[in-house]
């Protein structure tokens, strides 16, 4: 009964998990928030991360009730995510590894989050929305990978929101994203904005830019409020989403679609997809802020099933690597 150590560290959270043959023994994590109306560079980013880190991994362990000498591989994010951050976490997890003398596993972090949701949900086989801050994919499994179906065509459905947030100086403090969704349930005004979806891609940039033009004169002028603000930018990238994962869980076939990734958590968006999903007559498959945001315990189950099927990572060839997609990853412990 392996026990695998995770440690996340691809962009703001920081966490170190203990997985056990499916169960979740424990998993901290620490994120680093910055002021309203800033963003986080990354080099801020890695410092916390440093900080933070060795003390995530004592407490993972003490809430499991576990020694070093019980943990049988460590597992890290390779990537994609910011640089400094990954380099940092990758540093430890090398570290651990040779310090206790366990192999090491290079997880992609795409990856983890499929396979935590997998976990999580019992999904065997489904069709997978991964929403976050530096993600946006819908993504399905055939022959071996998990392949890529649609994607942003620019940037992320959470960095879309995040960078919205920034602009209007809403606090990311749990995060802007949580911010947004409670602001957005007392908007009343669906204001239109650019939707942008190319059969299974989107786009939010055009959206973004044009919110972040209009909204100073819009509140000035009284026409909407912050709240009404939030509730369109919602209800329009919510759609655009639910609109390509119906696309593609239609040409699939999918009875089961997985909700993944830190915008995952979005209950309003959890209610669009739950709405397509019953209306097709498929399951969907969510979690909660513990497992959907980034954290430890996802790089460790998914370092679990490469350990389990003998994909280890060979010390001398586990750089980081900001740019790592999906499907690059042959997923040998799938058939
Ligand atoms: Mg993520």
């Amino acid at each position: 009964m392996p026990v695998v150590l995770g440690l996340e560290g691809s962009a703001n959270k920081v966490g170190a998990g203990l997985v056990r043959d499916g169960a979740v023994l424990s998993n901290p994590r620490a994120t680093y928030v910055t002021a309203p109306g800033h963003g986080f560079a990354p080099g801020a980013a890695a410092r916390h991360h440093r900080r933070r880190l060795p003390g995530l991994v004592a407490a993972a362990l003490r809430e499991a009730g576990l020694r070093a000498a019980d943990v049988d591989a460590v597992a890290f994010t390779r990537g994609p995510g910011m640089g400094a951050p990954l380099a940092v976490v990758a540093a430890a997890a090398r570290t651990l590894a040779q310090l206790w003398d366990r192999p090491l596993l290079g997880v992609n972090h795409c990856v983890g989050h499929i396979e935590m949701g997998r976990l999580v949900c019992g999904a065997r086989d489904p069709l997978v929305l991964y929403v976050s801050g530096g993600n946006t994919q819908v993504i399905a499994f055939a022959r071996r990978r998990y392949r890529i179906l649609g994607e942003t065509l620019d940037v992320a459905v959470g960095n879309c929101l995040d960078r919205f947030a920034r602009a209007l100086q809403i606090s990311n403090d749990p995060s802007p994203g949580y911010n947004i969704e409670q602001l957005a349930k007392k908007g009343t005004k669906l204001l239109e904005l650019p939707y942008v979806v190319k059969g299974l891609d989107v786009s939010f940039s055009g959206l973004l830019s044009h919110i972040e033009a209009v909204a100073p004169q819009l509140l000035a002028s009284g026409e909407a409020t912050v709240e009404d603000l939030c509730f369109s930018l919602q209800e329009t990238v919510f759609a655009m989403l639910v609109e390509v994962t119906e696309r593609a869980a239609a040409q699939c076939r999918s009875p089961e679609v997985l909700l993944v990734g830190g915008v995952g958590c979005n209950e309003r968006l959890q209610e669009m997809l739950g709405a397509m999903c019953s209306a097709r007559g498929a399951r969907l498959c969510a979690t909660d802020e513990r497992f959907c945001v980034d954290n430890g315990a996802m790089i460790a189950q998914a370092g679990w099933e490469m350990l389990r099927s003998g994909q280890v990572t060979d010390i001398a060839r586990s750089g980081v690597t900001q740019r790592y997609r999906t499907d690059e990853v042959e997923v040998t412990w799938r058939d």
